[in-house]
Parts: structure tokens; sequence; C-alpha cells
């Protein structure tokens, strides 16, 4: 991985016509680039960010990563994304964290907290990481880059202003013609780089993608149950998901993380920070925290284009140099569905070279 500029010539598959460029450093744009290298086909990787992760992203707060993005992430049976996981359990940088997770309804129906009637629901396998779930993309990249033979650059800090129809793109390499631009990154994003009316923005569904504000709120001590895992909250107009993070990551730290309503969240774009009284209050009413275990600090993470709630059948979009995947492509948005996406687009693409 680098974060300096490389010069428009520099990289051999960087002739004219050579190769694929990958925009975006998420599971998606990474699960594009091994594709296409385990194919042979050339293939460069960047993303605008300091680091790749994309939507599977932490922060370093008080000492520690703090999972602000995705939550979990779970493993279809039968995919191929469970081999990486597999690899990445190997390493000791995934684990399974549970598959039960807590139901909050935010009136209680017993009198008492929600938390005091809460239920459980048991689904799949939920997986976390204990350096926090960017580490599993860090990883992915430094193992495309680690490759001699085949070597994927990941370069860092390089936004891409504007994808042409002809593979040339502005921002990243001017002049350089690329085979093919994959744009992996939620629609509404994408679709600002491409020509408006073009065939693949026609493709693009912009309208159906929703916010979230995450807080992370770290405590003195953990006062709510050990078993609280996840939990999916009903009936709130505030927070929709409430994690452990101390629990998912595996040290015990006494930080949960809220994902708030979409509804919630566009009240707040401007200034997440107005968002964190609501939720502390929300928070300390689901889980019946008094007074006295309020957290000692807190920090708010906007997310304009969280997720989409309109998925394409289609598992990606690709017309002639010009390639959309990522989690809006397949079943619903998701971890597992982004990497299904870029791995699919990638294999396309290699196909017809
Ligand atoms: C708060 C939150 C909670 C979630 N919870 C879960 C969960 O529990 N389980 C689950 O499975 N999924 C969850 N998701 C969804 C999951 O995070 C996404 O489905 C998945 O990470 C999408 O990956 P992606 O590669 O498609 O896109 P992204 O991760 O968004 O990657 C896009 C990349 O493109 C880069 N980029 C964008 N524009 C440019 C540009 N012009 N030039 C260069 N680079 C650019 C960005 O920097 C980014 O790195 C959650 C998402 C959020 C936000």
């Amino acid at each position: 991985m680098t974060s300096s500029p490389a010069a428009p010539t520099s990289a051999p598959h960087s002739a004219n016509g050579a190769g694929v460029l990958v925009v975006g450093a998420g599971i998606a744009g990474l699960a594009c680039a091994r594709a296409l290298r385990d194919a042979g086909v050339p293939v460069r990787v960047v993303d605008r960010g300091r680091r790749p992760g994309g939507r599977m992203a932490g922060r370093t707060l008080h000492g520690r990563t703090v999972d602000l993005g995705a939550s979990y992430f779970t493993v279809p049976d039968g995919s191929a994304f469970g081999e990486v996981v597999a690899r990445w359990e190997g390493k000791g940088l995934a684990h399974p964290w549970s598959d039960t997770f807590t139901v909050l309804d935010a009136h209680g129906t017993g009198g008492g907290s929600p938390l005091e009637s809460s239920r459980t629901t048991t689904g799949p396998m939920r997986y976390a990481a204990v350096g926090g779930l960017r580490s599993l993309l860090v990883d992915l990249a430094e193992e495309l880059g680690a490759d001699e033979e085949r070597r994927v650059d990941v370069q860092l800090e390089q936004a891409v202003t504007s994808v042409h129809h002809d593979g040339t793109v502005d921002g990243s390499d001017d002049g350089v013609r690329y085979d093919t631009v994959v744009l992996a990154m939620p629609e509404p994003q994408a679709a600002r780089l491409l020509a408006p009316g073009s065939v693949v923005a026609a493709a693009l569904d912009t309208n159906a993608w929703e916010p979230t504000i995450a807080v992370a709120l770290g405590f003195a001590e953990r006062t709510w149950p050990a078993d609280l895992h996840g939990a999916f909250v009903e009936a709130s107009v505030v927070v929709s998901f409430l994690a452990d993070d101390g629990d998912r990551r595996g040290d015990g730290a006494p930080v949960l993380v809220a994902h708030t309503t979409a509804g919630f969240a566009r009240e707040h774009l401007e200034h997440p920070d107005g968002a964190v009284e609501a939720v502390v209050a929300e928070v300390s009413a689901l889980l019946g925290l008094g007074e006295s275990a309020r957290p000692v600090w807190n920090h708010a993470h906007r997310w304009t284009y969280a997720r989409t709630t309109a998925s394409h059948p289609e598992p990606f979009a690709l017309h002639e140099r010009i390639g959309v995947c990522g989690d809006a492509w397949g079943d619903r948005s998701s971890v597992p569905t982004a990497w299904a996406s870029g791995d699919a687009l990638g294999r396309a693409i290699a196909a017809r070279r």
C-alpha cells in the first residue's frame, strides 16, 4: 500500500488500454482486484481515504480501535467469501462473535426498562475482528501488494474526480487509458463520477441510500449484561442498533456503539455531534442505566450513504469500459454482498479479455 501519487506511466499495466483501474478499496473493490489478479489481469486500486476499508471502518478512540461502520459480517453457506474468512480466522484476525443478539423494544412491555423485557433472536453466526473490521481489509490490501509476480498496488489518498467512457479518469493518472475502470462504492458516489445519461449512470439507483450516524460511547465500567452482544432496537425513532464493542472485539472494554435510525440521522447530517445527547438518553433508557452510568466520552461519525434499501438483482453493472460493483448489487446491502459483487465483476472482466 502506498499513499504517494504514482506517475501516470510508472506502472507496467498502465500503458494505454492494458489494465484495470479499481476505484475504491472497500471490500467490493479489493474482492474485484483479487479476482482480476488471480486471473492474471493487471490491476491497480486507488482510494481517496488514508486507509483501505470504506464502510468497514474504525477509529482509534481513547487508546483502542472502535468499529464505527459495519458492526459484523456473516458468511453465506457455500460462498467463496468463506475461504477468505477462514484465512482471516487462521491468522487470528477474525473470529465468530455471536449468533444470538438481543431485541429491545424501546417502549418496553413490563413496566421496567426495555432491557428487562428484552428477548433474544438467533440467526447466522456474526463475525468480528480483534483489530476492528478495517484490519481485515488492510490484510487483503497487503496480500494483494505482496505477490511478487502479480503485484497489485493499492494507492491511497487518490480521489478520482471523473471517469470517461474511453477508460480515462481525472484525479488519478490523468491521461492513462484503462481497459476497464471499476467503481466500487455507493451508487450516489459512483454517479458523481460518470457523465449524466451514460449507460452505466442510468443503471444506478441513487435515491434509495440511507444515512446513519454511529455514536461510540465510552463508559467508566461495564454495567450492562455480558450477553447483550448486539441489540436490534425496535420502535425507537433514535437508535436502530446497539453493539457491545468490547464484547465483539474481545477486550471487554466498556464501549458501546449505537447506530441511529435513518430518519434521525437525516436531521443531524450537517452536525453529527448534535445527535449525541439524544442517543445517550435513548441508550440509557434502553439499558436502564442510572445517572451514575453516563458515558465518559463519546464520538459521532456520519455515514451519508450507509446502505441502500433497493438492491439490484444483478451482481454488478458493466458496459464497455466501465463497471460498478458494491453492496447494492445482489442480496441485501451487506459485507458479503459487496464481496460477492466485486468478485463477480472481477471474474466477468477477466472472462471477456
Ligand atoms: C454504520 C454502518 C453499519 C453497517 N452494518 C453492517 C453490518 O453489521 N453487517 C454488514 O454486513 N454490513 C453492514 N454495513 C454495510 C457494509 O459496511 C457495506 O455493505 C460494505 O462495507 C460495502 O462495501 P463496498 O466496498 O461496497 O463500499 P465501501 O465500503 O463504501 O467502499 C467504497 C470505497 O470507495 C472510496 N471512494 C469513494 N469515492 C471515491 C473517489 N471518488 N475516489 C477514490 N475513492 C473513492 C471510499 O473511500 C471507500 O473506501 C454497515 C454500514 C454502515 C455504514
